[in-house]
């Protein structure tokens, strides 16, 4: 599944695409995929791209109207969730197709920028900008996870989110609630490179500072390399990611820990796969 740095790829591949680009026409085909304002999509005509940002494993975009003058207030938030297999690519208009397009936006240079997903676990949703509904209350709406975002938190703020946790620290990492943007892979190698166990809980304050400042450290590695491709992750131009190359222990159970030789283990918490070195990974 794409996590935050796999997503931020994508937004900034997009962001130096889309804004100041007309939107032609958007052609929703599933209406199973867009719960949310599936009937407004032929509404979208003729607006114009704005802003592309990202919260968490969210990409959220701001349609708005072309005046004489310039640009016109945002119109719409159009929010696009990859979920396990989601992939969002600009095509040139002749380009093959892919199975399982469930939309294509066509913008006016002839490019499309279409939605495919086989697994089906990717959601879109589209809310109208008025006086009453901002973008905040927009994305709220949309369903956007209220967590903090992992590369903002200050050190007080992110002891606060862990400190006292009843659950294993693997488990609260992943809860969107919490911090959003933090899947199994960068919880899994951000744990190891702090030396923390998947399933420690009531960790002392310097160990939260470490795992701070690892977590943070490995979600910038990773938007450097593009992200990770473990299953079919790819950019908006289609690129995979390499980050998968210097993964320390995610999908590596088996293989000997690069720090220690130790062999390294997969166990399960709360239904969640984790990967760890039971050498070089302590409780609390
Ligand atoms: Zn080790």
């Amino acid at each position: 599944m794409p996590e935050l740095p796999e997503v931020e790829t994508v937004a900034r591949g997009l962001r130096r695409m889309l804004p100041g680009t007309r939107l032609v026409r958007a052609e929703l085909r599933r209406r199973d995929i867009a719960r949310i304002g599936a009937a407004d999509w032929p509404r979208l005509e003729g607006l114009e791209w704005g802003a592309v940002e990202r919260a968490g494993k969210y990409l959220l975009f701001t349609l708005r109207r072309r005046t004489p003058r310039g640009q016109g207030r945002p119109a719409w938030r159009l929010m696009i969730h990859l979920g396990m297999t989601g992939q969002l690519r600009i095509s040139q208009a002749g380009e093959a197709e892919p199975a399982h397009t469930h939309a294509i936006f066509y913008l006016e240079n002839g490019n499309q920028l279409r939605f495919q997903d086989p697994r089906r676990f990717g959601r879109l949703g589209l809310l109208p900008l008025d006086e009453e509904t901002d973008i905040a209350e927009a994305d709220a709406r949309l369903g956007v996870a209220p967590g903090r975002e992992p590369l903002e938190i200050g050190e007080a703020e992110f002891i606060e989110l862990f400190r006292g946790s009843q659950a294993p620290i693997k488990s609260a990492l992943l809860d969107q609630k919490r911090l959003r943007g933090v899947g199994n892979i960068y919880a899994d190698e951000s744990l190891h490179r702090a030396g923390i166990a998947p399933r420690a809980r009531g960790i002392s304050r310097p160990r939260l500072l470490r795992l701070r400042r690892e977590l943070r450290a490995v979600l910038r590695a990773a938007i450097r390399a593009g992200g990770s491709s473990v299953s079919d992750y790819v950019n908006s131009e289609g690129e995979r990611g390499w980050f998968q190359m210097q993964h320390r222990v995610y999908g590596r159970e088996g293989q000997p820990c690069r720090q220690c030789g130790a062999k390294l283990r997969r166990v399960e918490i709360s239904g969640r796969s984790a990967h760890y070195c039971p050498q070089c990974q302590r409780l609390g």
